[in-house]
């Protein structure tokens, strides 16, 4: 058998350290064209050597230097940069694994996309700024998008791509994060620590503090908007703590089909790499015994106010999925350094919506310009003495 080639950007982090626990799990099956980091040098060299990688990249040019020192004598290629990492993204493999955190992963995203490549996507953000791109880029050169976040993996597996005006209605499911019970005034003085102590899965601290705001499941809504041909009005979430089942879709005769699982990103992730076929994972099984009870509920809105104004970027569209993004990224940075409370960051992003006029988008070019007035709006609203600008503060 000829092995399958294979490029994973955001290596060092948390899909991409699922993705590479599955290649390692057979060796025969792989042979690895790149992996990529933004410099968490000792991490990738490290992934690099275990899987044989031609090529290792970071993003951020000044770990450079260290890279190839910690590579020496292994005969694997380095390079640093931004168009290092987009020529990676460029090099012929059979399925590139897009899994680097934010608006970041968009060029080399799209450059794999350009090129046609089966692209297993879990960078969300990417699709958030600039789906419409993707999906047009990808309608020209022939490229395949498979969804790697869980839910968008549930529901492409239960889909009918080939009738979806059968489709009525898909039901994005949310653990409801590790605030589901808490009061305003515990999420107010939340900590980073506690925002990033998720109930169910174990993720990056950006995605982790989303989860806490809600804000992941609108993103993911948006992410839907686009991988699937639906109507914003179609989508809708509900809270499943369990996160057992990883989202329903209804359909016209009132059936409702749904993937399950445990949460272990190796199901959705093995699912894109072995795609049309299936392959076997380690994840642990589904005991439905044990599970025993699964439970949903409506979202509250008054304590996550993310999810709405996601939902109203959403059917705003243009410009406003990526200033919601761009703003957010900023805010969660801030909350993580410790700039901002937990409740700050929705206040940002909705006076960062308010802040900068929406309209449509149509090349990179304009999605990397509106990204950053966002983020320079965004990162006024923080204030540079570290304390939120008052009419922030004034929102939930
Ligand atoms: P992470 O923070 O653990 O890892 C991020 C990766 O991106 C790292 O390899 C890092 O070096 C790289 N990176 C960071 N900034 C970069 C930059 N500026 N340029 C180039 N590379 C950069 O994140 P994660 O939890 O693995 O999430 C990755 C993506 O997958 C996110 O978009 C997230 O929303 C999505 N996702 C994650 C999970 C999960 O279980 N972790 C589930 C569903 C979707
Ligand atoms: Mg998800």
């Amino acid at each position: 058998m000829t092995p399958r080639t294979i490029t994973v950007l955001g290596a060092t982090g948390s899909v991409g350290a699922s993705t590479l626990d599955l290649l390692m799990r057979a060796p025969e099956a792989w042979a690895v064209e790149a992996l990529t980091a933004n410099c968490d040098v000792d991490r990738l060299a490290a992934a690099a050597k275990a899987v044989h990688a031609k090529l290792a990249v970071v993003a951020d040019e000044s770990c450079y230097a260290a890279l190839k020192d910690a590579l020496a004598g292994s005969g694997i290629e380095a390079a640093a940069g931004k168009a290092a990492l987009c020529d990676s993204a460029k090099r012929p493999a059979d399925i590139v694994l897009s899994a680097i955190v934010g608006a970041a992963g968009l060029p080399p995203t799209l450059a794999a996309v350009e090129r046609g490549a089966t692209l297993a996507i879990a960078n969300k953000e990417t699709l958030v700024c600039a789906g419409d791109l993707v999906k047009a880029a990808a309608a020209k050169s022939g490229a395949v998008l498979l969804p790697v976040d869980s839910e968008h993996n549930a529901i492409f597996q239960v889909f009918d791509h080939a009738h979806p005006e059968r489709v009525t209605r898909i039901i994005v499911t949310a653990s409801g994060g590790p605030f589901r019970r808490a009061t305003v005034d515990a999420m107010r003085s939340a900590t980073p620590a506690q925002a990033c102590n998720h109930p169910v899965w174990s993720m990056g601290a950006k995605i982790s503090v989303d989860s806490a705001t809600l804000m992941n499941k609108g993103l993911e809504l948006i992410e839907a908007a686009h991988l699937f041909p639906v109507r914003a009005d179609q989508l809708e979430v509900i809270v499943h703590p369990q996160s057992v089942v990883h989202s329903f879709v209804e359909y016209i005769d009132g059936s409702m089909l749904a993937q399950l699982g445990t949460p272990d990103m190796r199901t959705p992730i093995g699912y894109c790499l072995a795609y049309p076929e299936r392959m076997a994972t380690p994840s642990a099984r589904l005991d439905l015994a044990s599970v025993a009870t699964l439970t949903f509920e409506a979202p509250d809105h008054d304590r996550f106010p993310a999810l709405a104004l996601a939902q109203a970027a959403m059917r705003a569209g243009g410009s406003a999925p990526c200033v919601l993004n761009a703003a957010n990224e900023v805010a969660v940075a801030a909350f993580l350094g410790g700039k901002i409370g937990f409740l700050d960051i929705a206040a940002i992003v909705a006076d960062t919506l308010a802040g900068v006029a929406a309209g449509p988008i149509a090349s990179l070019d304009e999605v990397v310009a509106i990204d950053g007035e966002a983020r320079r709006v965004a990162g006024a609203l923080i204030g540079s003495s570290g304390r939120v600008a008052a009419s922030a503060r004034r929102r939930p």
